[in-house]
């Protein structure tokens, strides 16, 4: 398979997804491209992804946007992690945070030492030995050297795709409104030719990048690529959301409160709070679920709570033809860790890195492909496991997540932790041991026995070693200022 030189490439969708995109291709490498961004004011985006990942702030650096100037175009806070309530028992919590958890040594990591001090009686949370997660509890923030950041932030995504159009637009990337009503394929290889918009407008194009969202206009539309459905390992399949004023400072982490048919989120922006309710509706009607989230949150409505159907998995090939798949079209795995927008940056990377300028061939799509699916498939078990390591049993949901089968690929890794307290981090694998730990930990998930390269300690040097590392984190976050009074100042600085 080989096309022509690219030189005309179309975005279709202006969601988080296309305005991403097009801010990246317009800046990095839109010298020589006509860029065109289609979307539909009618249409609108799915105006949820609030929550990101650290990832993020290697995207504003590639396209050298300033830190403050983000956060203050999009009413941002910061967020050092997740605060996971209810997820093993009602009634418990756990963090999962950024940071990195103690000191490895060469032979086996922190989760060793730990365990050896726990059985010694020194019985202090894993969390204490990690300064995000520290300060996380605290509510203090610091932004840190680049080398050392590990923090992401909560964004009002409607002004975060405002922002980047002007930002894209100002590269060269031009915008077209419009509805999308049919998609023109050439009857000799299948290829895209162009959009035919209901205007009547043609937008021809070389390369087309689908970022319509679920509808998947373009990469299941009009070119029948096929889904993977992972409902059974990811049940749920509706959220509900809605917008609250804020009742008090942010905190810097999300919530994901842990309810009887799902779990709800909490994302504190400056000014306003996103909540939202994601459930399995063989569990939980609409009407049910509408009661709950309203039940469980905090401040004046700004709007009507409104249902987001979704169906978890993902597309079998996310580069087909002359397309590729960005944001919610490629897939969607759960909202649970805020994985999404982390995806759509590292499709446009990929993207950037296998760009097709002089035509598209076989084995740069192959690559592609699967590269997109190894990341999707590690996330996936990611969160998969909070699901599954529970000790819940108080409802049918609950008790299908804990007796449901899971990839062989995170059984693995949920034996190997069991019994020898091993985590690893495979190449190009997103989350870290650090991660891994947090969640296992917190799901309720112990080890049976600690590395023996732990005993060259004596108990005595053991418990020096760890109470360093508690007090130099304990130092670090006390030299932080208050969260929100951070915010304050950074924001204005901009
Ligand atoms: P959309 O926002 O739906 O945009 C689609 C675009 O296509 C729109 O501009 C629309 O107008 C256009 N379009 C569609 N059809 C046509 C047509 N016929 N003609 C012209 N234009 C058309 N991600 C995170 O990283 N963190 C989170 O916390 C998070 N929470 C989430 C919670 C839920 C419940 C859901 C469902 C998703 C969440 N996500 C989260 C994912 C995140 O919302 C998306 O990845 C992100 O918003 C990108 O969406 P998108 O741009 O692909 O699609």
């Amino acid at each position: 398979m080989e096309s022509e030189k690219i030189r005309r490439v179309v975005i279709a969708g202006g969601g988080t997804a296309g305005w991403m995109t097009a801010a990246a291709l317009g800046k990095l490498i839109g010298k020589n491209l006509e860029i065109t961004l289609v979307e539909s004011d009618a249409i609108g985006t799915v105006g949820v992804g609030e929550a990101t990942i650290p990832t993020l702030h290697v995207f504003h650096q590639l396209l050298g946007l300033k830190e403050s100037e983000v956060m203050a175009a999009t009413n941002a806070t910061f967020k050092l992690g997740i605060n996971f309530e209810n997820w093993r028992v009602p009634g418990e919590d756990y963090l999962h945070s950024f940071g990195f958890l103690g000191k490895d040594c060469w032979a086996c990591g922190f989760q060793h030492f730990w365990l050896k001090g726990l059985q010694r009686g020194i019985d202090y949370q894993i969390g204490d030995y990690c300064r995000e997660h520290l300060a996380a509890r605290e509510q203090r923030f610091a932004v840190l050297p680049d080398q050392d950041r590990n923090h992401a932030y909560h964004l009002d995504a409607t002004l975060y795709a405002k922002f980047l159009r002007k930002f894209a637009e100002s590269h060269g990337v031009r915008r077209v409104e419009g509805k999308i009503g049919n998609v023109k394929l050439s009857p000799s290889n299948g290829f895209i030719e162009a959009l035919q918009l209901d205007s009547g407008m043609t937008i021809e194009g070389d390369l087309f990048i689908d970022c319509t969202g679920f509808r998947s206009l373009l990469i299941e539309g009009a070119l029948h690529t096929g889904y993977d459905d992972w409902t059974h390992w990811l049940p749920c399949d509706r959220a509900m959301a809605v917008q609250t004023e804020s009742t008090g400072s942010p905190v810097p982490f999300t919530r994901a409160i842990a309810h009887e048919s799902g779990w709800q989120w909490r994302i504190p922006l400056q000014t306003r709070v996103g909540n939202g309710l994601v459930y399995c509706s063989r569990y939980l009607d609409d009407e049910g679920a509408r009661e709950l989230l309203l039940e469980n949150i905090e401040g004046e409505l700004l709007n009507e709570p409104r249902i987001i159907p979704f169906r978890t998995g993902t597309r079998r090939k996310h580069w087909n033809k002359n397309c590729v798949a960005v944001g919610l079209s490629s897939g969607f795995i759960e909202p649970m860790e805020s994985t999404s927008i982390h995806l759509i940056q590292r499709n446009i990377v990929r993207l950037m890195q296998l760009f097709p300028s002089s035509g598209i061939v076989q084995p740069d799509i192959d690559e592609y492909n699967s590269q997109a699916m190894e990341e999707m498939e590690h996330i996936r078990d990611f969160i998969i496991l909070h699901y599954h390591v529970t000790e819940r049993t108080d409802s049918k949901f609950w008790r299908y997540c804990r007796s449901m089968q899971i990839p062989d690929s995170l059984a693995h890794r949920i034996q190997m932790f069991k019994e020898s307290g091993v985590i690893f981090k495979l190449p190009q694998e997103l989350f870290g041991e650090s991660s891994w730990m947090q969640v296992m930990f917190g799901q309720g998930l112990m080890p049976q026995r600690y590395h023996p390269i732990v005993d060259l300690m004596g108990d005595e040097e053991l418990a020096t070693f760890l109470g360093n590392i508690r007090r130099n984190v304990r130092h670090q976050v006390e030299n932080m200022p208050d969260h929100r009074q951070f915010i304050d100042h950074y924001c204005k600085s901009k």
